[in-house]
């Protein structure tokens, strides 16, 4: 724009930026959970999901299209089990670059995605302000139109800002990573559970659910031997009991590098009925996206790793 000032065309290069995601691999069928890798204008990878028709997770109506979005590279949280947080923390995503991911998968898919799920590389909590900024044009209907109670944030336990969001007027689901019922457990798995502890949690989650009126979800991934015992399941039953959350159990995704392993179906259905013989409303979620490895990080950590080997070949 050559007729406009030099002072001003600085200005405008500074403070907009025009670049759109790049799509570098899609994995996955049609009809099936797809998973894009892209790359960002400065190189870095970020991954979503797409799960078509995906059952009733997080309180929504089934059958929708519902897209798992990224809102950092990497992750500084290092949980034990998790493939995002192995390479560590890069930057966080902009509010641009986390609402290019779903209009990316719609240009790609051809349809529109009316379900969103802060799940996929990052903290959401840790990126607050340009996850926020994000979450409002998504919801505004001269954005995405998409209303907030189809928009679920998950957070690994972040306090004060599950507290903030929960003083937020725009009625988002919160799920919260719970993957232990005790802080033995959790302090095994979760390094964040040495900064708040299970008590400190659960009130805040306390909070959310008096501000929003609405019920949150546990995510509780079963890894075998670490956090899928009956002791384990009947504290979890109380925890969701006392918040009347529903419970999502996860089989725990091999991570390449990680040794752990899921339980076994028959465990992991006896971990499901002891909550359920308690009245929970849980789920135990179903083999979507094993084959992909769909477990948020592990894409792009396989090619991180594919181009470091190619560059010192
Ligand atoms: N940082 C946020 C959101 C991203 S991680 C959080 O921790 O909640 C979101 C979810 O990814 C985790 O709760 C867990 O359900 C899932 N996840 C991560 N690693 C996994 C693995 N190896 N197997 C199965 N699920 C995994
Ligand atoms: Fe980070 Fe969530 Fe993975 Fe933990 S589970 S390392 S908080 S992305």
């Amino acid at each position: 724009m050559t007729d406009l000032p030099h002072e001003l065309r600085g200005l405008l290069a500074k403070l907009f930026a025009f670049d759109r995601l790049e799509l570098v691999r899609v994995l996955g069928s049609e009809d099936t959970t797809r998973k894009f890798l892209f790359r960002l204008g400065d190189a870095n990878l970020i991954e979503s999901v797409l799960i078509p028709a995906s059952p009733a997770l997080y309180g929504e109506k089934s059958d929708r299209r519902t897209i798992c979005i990224s809102t950092q590279v990497g992750c500084a949280y290092g949980c034990k089990f998790c493939a995002s947080g192995l390479e560590g923390f890069s930057r966080n995503l902009r509010a641009n670059e986390i609402i290019d991911q779903i209009l990316a998968v719609e240009r790609e898919g051809g349809e529109k995605i009316d379900n969103i799920v802060f799940m996929g590389m990052g903290e959401p909590l840790a990126n607050f302000d340009n996850v926020m900024c994000a979450i409002r044009i998504i919801n505004a209907p001269s954005g995405l139109g998409i209303g907030a109670r189809r928009i679920t944030v998950s957070t690994s336990g972040l306090v004060p800002q599950i507290r903030k969001l929960a003083d937020e007027p725009l009625q988002i689901r919160l799920a919260v990573s719970l993957h232990g019922a005790t802080d033995n457990v959790r302090n095994q798995i979760m390094p964040i559970n040495r900064r708040y502890n299970l008590e400190t949690l659960l009130s805040a989650c306390d909070y959310y659910v008096a501000h929003k009126k609405q019920r949150l979800t546990f995510e509780y991934i079963l890894i075998a031997g670490v956090n899928d015992s009956d002791a384990q399941a009947n504290l979890l039953a109380e925890h969701a009991g006392r918040l009347s959350a529903k419970v999502n159990l996860i089989p725990y995704n091999t991570v390449q590098g990680l040794e752990w392993s899921r339980p076994s179906r028959n465990r992991q259905e006896k971990f499901l009925s002891i909550l359920r013989a308690d009245g929970i409303a849980a789920t135990l979620r179903s083999e979507k996206g094993h084959d992909i490895d769909a477990a948020c990080g592990q894409l792009r950590l396989q090619t991180n790793r594919k181009e470091r080997r190619q560059i010192t070949v």
